[in-house]
């Protein structure tokens, strides 16, 4: 079958690689037709702050994969990640990065590690929504939703199931962030019950990533939030002995998009040196999801051939293992001769991919119910005993003050002294019959109105309101976290 799939050599040695790897593709008649789109730091620099031009849209939403070299992005807050707009734009939710050793012939420490990370790969803390509140304070929104995780959760399971594997390990911090990282790990835990066969373990991020540097073999295929997959994907593909080695998927229901984890290396590009190998993987994995897994075998076979002859891009060289320090072409080239052989020694891969689950998000039908509303306030010059009585007394008795935080710890009532204070005070008011009593309490519903009469009365006393946060009951349970100390 003849597929037509979308390929932008990208920056650095983008190009290098992306010829080495298509030539490979060719050489193993897999019956690819290529469309080229220009992306990266040339389109950035003539202006385009998202280093994609408007016409390469129509061709990247028309074809079913696109083949991405790494791009530059050039230095400056103006500029937006190419990666993340078209991840987010396309719907490409799960970032998927096998990583495996490929002991005696590249160097590493983990000789039996094979880990395959799936990653969040559209929400997060990469909905890239900040701001600078007051003087000292600065925030990033983190977003998670319950149809994106129970996609990725899904995605997850099906790819362990489909390939094999015998472990899934969820990395959260639930500890920390209940509402969002909670619902994460709960989800996790509700699917996991359609996949009895399927060892299942939700890890705190902090002690798994540790885990996963030093003991990478006790893991099989783990799934996690955008930023923490960012990181211990980075850290697993490190552990197999290079960047030059590891490919990723971006999968989309759609479209998906394939590329190296590295990026465009600009102290090696133009010098023929760079190691094609991550963006072959990518290209195999590309060749599964388009359904041509024999060909993807074929030249991971020639390409595993390569490594145990011991010819080695400069990243990999070692002496004593490696015969030759093979330029990119020149590896290119290898793994061209090397089409049809098996390798010996090194485990040879049966490709299977992702496949996408038929996942109809269903909302669940909750009653929301507002019972109070977080007032964040600037004031430089205030005690959070002299800041609660300006409240107290401004809001006339229509909410009723419950506490101050700042930075999240309880100021009032009953701060310490000792608590550290900047500008920017989240002060929470519930309805004014809530019943408090020590740690329990009793909220009672209230409607947006009253919460608008008070900010009006607020503003009028001279209150530096910078924003408001709503806090609802879902079916009478709090969907907002307790102040630390509250
Ligand atoms: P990098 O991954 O480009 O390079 C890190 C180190 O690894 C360098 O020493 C480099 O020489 C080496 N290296 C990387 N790929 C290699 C390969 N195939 N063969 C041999 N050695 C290789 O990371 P960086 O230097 O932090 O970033 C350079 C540029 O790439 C930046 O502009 C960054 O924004 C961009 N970047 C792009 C992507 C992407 O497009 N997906 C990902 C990461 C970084």
């Amino acid at each position: 079958m003849n597929h037509t799939i979308t390929v932008a050599a990208g920056d650095g040695i983008g190009p290098e690689i992306t010829d080495a790897v298509l030539r490979i593709l060719d050489a193993a008649q897999c019956g690819l037709t290529y469309e080229h789109i220009e992306v990266g730091e040339k389109v950035y620099l003539h202006g385009n702050s998202s280093g994609i031009p408007a016409e390469a849209w129509d061709i990247l939403r028309k074809n079913p994969v696109f083949l991405k070299g790494p791009i530059t992005t050039p230095q400056g807050s103006g500029y937006k990640s190419l990666n993340v707009t078209i991840r987010k734009t396309l719907g490409l939710f799960a970032n998927v990065r096998p990583c495996r050793s490929f002991h005696p012939f590249v160097k590493t420490m983990h000789p039996e590690m094979d880990v395959v990370v799936v990653r969040e790969n559209e929400e997060d803390l990469y909905a890239g929504i900040e701001h600078r509140q007051t003087t000292d304070v600065f925030q990033c929104l983190k977003v998670l939703s319950l149809p994106g995780t129970e996609k990725i959760i899904r995605y997850a399971f099906e790819y362990a199931h489909i390939n094999g594997r015998k472990k899934l390990t969820c990395l959260v911090k639930d500890n920390i962030m209940k509402v969002t990282d909670g619902m994460f790990a709960e989800i996790f835990r509700r699917v996991g019950k359609e996949y009895p066969g399927i060892q299942q373990e939700v890890q705190i991020i902090d002690i798994g990533t540790a885990r996963v540097a030093t003991q990478p073999d006790r893991y099989d295929v783990i799934v996690t939030l955008n930023l923490y997959g960012d990181i211990i994907s980075d850290v697993t593909a490190e552990l197999t002995g290079s960047v030059g080695m590891a490919g990723s998927a971006n999968i989309g229901d759609r479209i998906s998009m394939f590329e190296a984890i590295h990026g465009s290396a600009p102290d090696i590009a133009g010098q023929g040196i760079a190691n094609p190998s991550a963006m072959l993987n990518a290209a195999c994995m590309m060749l599964v999801h388009l359904g041509m897994p024999q060909k993807a075998e074929a030249i991971q076979n020639a390409w595993l051939s390569t490594l145990e002859d011991g010819i080695h891009p400069g990243d990999v060289y070692r002496e004593g293992v490696s015969k030759k320090r093979a330029g990119t072409a020149e590896f290119a080239d290898a793994v061209i001769e090397r089409l049809g052989k098996e390798p010996k020694q090194l485990k040879a891969v049966h490709l299977k991919g992702g496949g996408i689950p038929k996942f109809v998000y269903e909302r669940p039908v909750v009653k929301r119910q507002l019972c109070g509303v977080d007032v964040f306030v600037c004031d430089q010059d205030s005690t959070p005993d002299a800041l609660a009585q300006r409240l107290l007394k401004a809001s006339h008795g229509m909410l009723k003050l419950k506490l101050i935080t700042n930075r999240g710890v309880k100021v009032w009532p009953e701060g310490y002294p000792e608590t550290f204070c900047t500008d920017h005070w989240r002060c929470r008011f519930v309805g004014p019959d809530a019943l408090i009593d020590d740690d329990k309490v009793t909220y009672q519903g209230i409607g947006q109105r009253q919460v608008m009469q008070m900010l009006h009365l607020l503003t009028e006393a001279g209150v530096d309101v910078i924003k408001t946060e709503n806090l609802y009951l879902f079916d009478g349970v709090r969907g907002f976290s307790l102040g630390q100390g509250e």
